[in-house]
């Protein structure tokens, strides 16, 4: 599932070709696409000029000039693509020849909507070790889970989650007021530097569905993590186990010889 550093590598590619050019045409794909854009939001994209792509956490946006932006969200495997085949294309617009695809073969994405409420994201200057601490403050929910709501945090999911708790040694199944002062400082800093390193390396490409980005390139995280997806600690080569009870659905990866 694509998290903020796979949204970012997707903006700036679309972002560095498409900004100052006009959508010329666009089109719907199949019509099991249940959450297909309104007509209104397909009505503001035909000549539109587009001025920039942005992105606010997990949610890439395109800004049309005069006209508003377009919210896409990617969702569980949805991706945007420069041309390429695909039995999944839900959506399509042109800007001069290129065209340019929504795919989504599971069906979570979605194009137009409103963007829902946020809460800072680990890049942002808001965000630092006393918002954590707030935010964690006498919560009994796992760690895990609470960095991962991203109306408390922006932008992370189950891999940078993982990852970030790795580097700050703590356990994911933790209850977020059990970490002390300097826990929540470390996990703080782990959270801006997973993320980071994710944007530079251009995303991960790890899982059955694998991320691309818009030309088909894969990112290279997947080289560097120390715990999501592997079975021994990329740090110390201890066994990793799985947090007993699931966190948000998903299983939680951890160290028990690096984390506390
Ligand atoms: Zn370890």
């Amino acid at each position: 599932m694509p998290e903020l550093p796979e949204v970012e590598t997707v903006r700036r590619v679309l972002h560095e070709r498409y900004a100052g050019k006009t959508i010329t045409a666009v089109a719907l794909g199949r019509p099991t696409f249940c959450r297909k854009p309104s007509a209104d939001t397909l009505r503001a994209l035909t000549g539109a000029r587009i001025s920039a792509f942005r992105r606010r956490g997990k949610y890439l946006l395109m800004v049309l000039e005069g006209r508003g932006e377009v919210v896409f969200h990617l969702g569980m495997s949805g991706r945007l693509t420069v041309g390429g085949e695909s039995p999944h294309v839900r959506f399509q617009f042109w800007v001069g020849t290129e065209e340019v695809r929504f795919h989504d073969s599971r069906r979570f994405g979605r194009v137009g909507g409103l963007l829902p409420e946020l809460g800072p994201e680990p890049l942002e200057a808001l965000f630092d070790a006393d918002y954590l601490w707030k935010t964690l403050h006498g919560r009994t929910a796992p760690v895990k889970a609470l960095i991962m709501d991203q109306r408390l945090i922006a932008g992370l999911g189950n891999i940078y989650a993982t990852e970030a708790l790795h580097l700050a040694g703590i356990r994911p199944g933790r209850a977020g007021k059990s970490l002390k002062r300097g826990e929540v400082e470390k996990l703080a800093a782990a959270c801006r530097k997973v993320l980071q390193r994710g944007v530079e390396l251009g995303g991960s490409t790890l899982d059955d569905e694998s991320f691309l980005d818009p030309l088909g390139r894969p990112g290279r995280m997947q080289k560097h993590v120390k715990a999501y997806g592997r079975d021994d600690c990329g740090t110390c080569g201890s066994p990793l186990l799985d947090a007993k009870k699931s966190i948000g659905g998903r299983t939680s990866r951890y160290c028990p010889a690096c984390q506390r």
